[in-house]
């Protein structure tokens, strides 16, 4: 049994790493986001809970987010396949709790991948992003094209302006590196610089290190 935690920046390729393991390794994934949006499309207690407080413009907090996610943890753990964290934890407290969580050694099955990506290619490769605006596909600034494959227009978001993504990088490191720190003895940094192949290369030699094997 193996979990592992994705860590990076917005824009440091998180996306498509977790992508590039779901086809080509063993995994689930467990995004805390899809879990309190099912709750809430079920509106079980937790999911009333969180309507409200998006309702109110509020963010969900440390609690309601560890609440979910040890009431569907166990199920997850019990599939034996990889489990790809991605999103949680978001801060030290979230972190403290899922070692509680895990009784014992699974503790000890818990590795940290953290794409590292210097901040002014982060800002350079946000910022030149286009998204299409019917299907929500990215394309960068290789993609020479003005047109979606599905025929969408590719406009610029609002979020991915410079000064955003700026502040979103400072609330990112201001909040996840004390996560990053928790980890220190169960994780490994990759840079998430160059282009796609040379990152999923670098990724499947530190799987290698943990000992996860791929799919063939
Ligand atoms: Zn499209």
């Amino acid at each position: 049994m193996k979990i592992l935690i994705l860590l990076g920046a917005p824009g440091a390729g998180k996306g498509t790493v977790a992508q590039y393991l779901a086809e080509n390794y063993d995994v689930r994934h467990f995004s805390t986001g899809n879990l309190l949006r099912n709750e809430v499309k079920k509106e079980s207690d937790i999911g009333l809970r969180v309507k409200d407080i998006l309702g109110s413009g509020g963010l969900v907090g440390d609690d309601i987010v560890n609440e979910i996610v040890s009431k569907n943890i166990g199920e997850v753990l019990s599939t034996g396949s990889l489990i790809i964290l991605d999103g949680y934890p978001r801060t030290r407290n979230q972190a403290i709790e899922l070692d509680r969580m895990m009784s014992g050694s699974l503790k000890d099955e818990i590795r940290v991948l953290e794409l590292a990506v210097d901040n002014e290619v982060v800002v350079q490769r946000i910022s030149q992003r286009r998204v299409c605006a019917s299907c929500g596909k990215t394309y960068g600034p290789q993609d020479k094209i003005e047109v979606c494959s599905c025929g969408g227009e590719l406009i610029k978001r609002k979020d991915d302006e410079e000064a955003v993504v700026r502040s979103r990088l400072e609330k990112y490191e201001e909040e996840t590196r004390p996560v990053s720190d928790y980890y220190a003895d169960r994780l490994v940094k990759v840079s998430g610089e160059g282009k796609p192949e040379e990152v999923a290369q670098r990724v499947d030699k530190t799987l290698a290190k943990f000992e996860i094997k791929k799919r063939r």
